[in-house]
């Protein structure tokens, strides 16, 4: 018999207790600049120990996901949001480098093509969704639908929406949609996690400056994103509604504080070990026919063998 490879119940309350802090607790008011800390980082943990931590931590993740894949009854969706320059890319790439490349999905999401123009404001993150068994990423997400297009509203006058979808109250209208969207996945087994990778405005503008002096890093500056920074102010005021209106029960918000990369992987990774934790996925039970049929083929095998 294989060890079992799952967090105990000990460690997973320890996991539970390490992201409170971090997650939105439903109905609760945000102000981003007041409520979260973008350097916060637990006191009992250094760097050293928590790359150590993570690593071993990331193979327990790969066994949820094995159980995740052939139970094929649950997905998760996991959404990453941050401001440029904040560090998905790199907790993508960490959080998720122990897992089965079969069973992740990760689909970024830019500037929305004409086609997914033509179409209502979800419908191209359908298009994107796991199936069971999967664990789908969205690198950006449906709620640039109220943040970037709420802080250039241009954004909406692109998406051709009648008039009935733009007067007042369209944002509380989306975050009422987004809801209900997400409560749907949940009862019908896709359990959504959103994290938001909380950075400053300075440590955004060391790694900017960073991308700017290193020559390895500048295909990943764009004037844009300086132009984006402009807007610091409208995006704290974006997200804060965001969270508010949509950390709900079945689809919690999680604020990561992005300041210290190697903090902001290990939060990833802890909460993604809590959504596994919460599904608690198991490998099919065999039943007894099936079970003396595999023994009989086995004697078949056996006999086989040469001699
Ligand atoms: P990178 O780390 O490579 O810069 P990125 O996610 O910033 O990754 P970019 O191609 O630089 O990718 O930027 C994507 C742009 O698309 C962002 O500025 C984002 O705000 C914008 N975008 C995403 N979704 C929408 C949307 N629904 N409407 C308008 N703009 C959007
Ligand atoms: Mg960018």
């Amino acid at each position: 018999m294989d060890e079992d490879l799952r967090f105990d119940g000990a460690r997973a309350a320890q996991i539970a207790e390490f992201i409170e802090p971090l997650r939105v607790a439903p109905g609760r008011r945000v102000r981003l600049a007041e409520d979260f800390d973008p350097r916060y980082k637990a006191d009992f943990l250094g760097k050293k120990d928590g790359e150590a931590l993570l690593r071993t931590g990331i193979g327990v993740l790969a066994e949820y996901q094995r159980r995740l894949a052939a139970q094929e009854t649950y997905g998760v969706l996991v959404c990453l949001q941050a401001l440029d320059a904040g560090g998905k890319d790199g907790t993508i790439r960490h959080v998720m480098s122990g897992l089965n490349p079969q069973g992740v999905r990760v689909s970024s999401f830019k500037v929305p093509s004409a086609e997914e123009l033509a179409h209502d404001y979800l419908w191209r993150y359908a298009q994107r969704l796991p199936g069971r068994g999967e664990i789908g990423i969205f690198n950006r997400s449906h709620y640039e639908e109220v943040l970037v297009v709420r802080v250039h509203p241009d954004n909406l006058d692109r998406q051709k929406l009648p008039p009935s979808a733009r007067r007042e109250g369209v944002w509380e209208r989306r975050y009422r949609e987004i809801n209900d969207w997400e409560r749907y996945l949940s009862d019908n087994g896709f359990k959504v996690v959103k994290m938001f990778l909380n950075l400053s405005k300075e440590e955004q503008r060391k790694r900017f400056l960073k991308r700017i002096d290193v020559p390895e890093r500048n295909w990943k500056f764009s004037a844009a994103d300086v132009r984006e920074r402009g807007f610091w102010d409208d995006y704290q005021r974006a997200f804060s509604e965001m969270l508010s209106a949509t950390s709900t029960a079945w689809a919690p918000w999680y604020v990561i504080p992005a300041d210290r990369k190697w903090f902001a992987r290990i939060c990833a990774g802890a909460i993604l070990a809590h959504t596994l934790i919460g599904i608690d996925p198991a490998y099919p039970e065999v039943g007894d026919e099936a079970r003396r049929d595999l023994a009989e083929i086995k004697k078949v095998l056996e006999a086989e063998a040469p001699l």
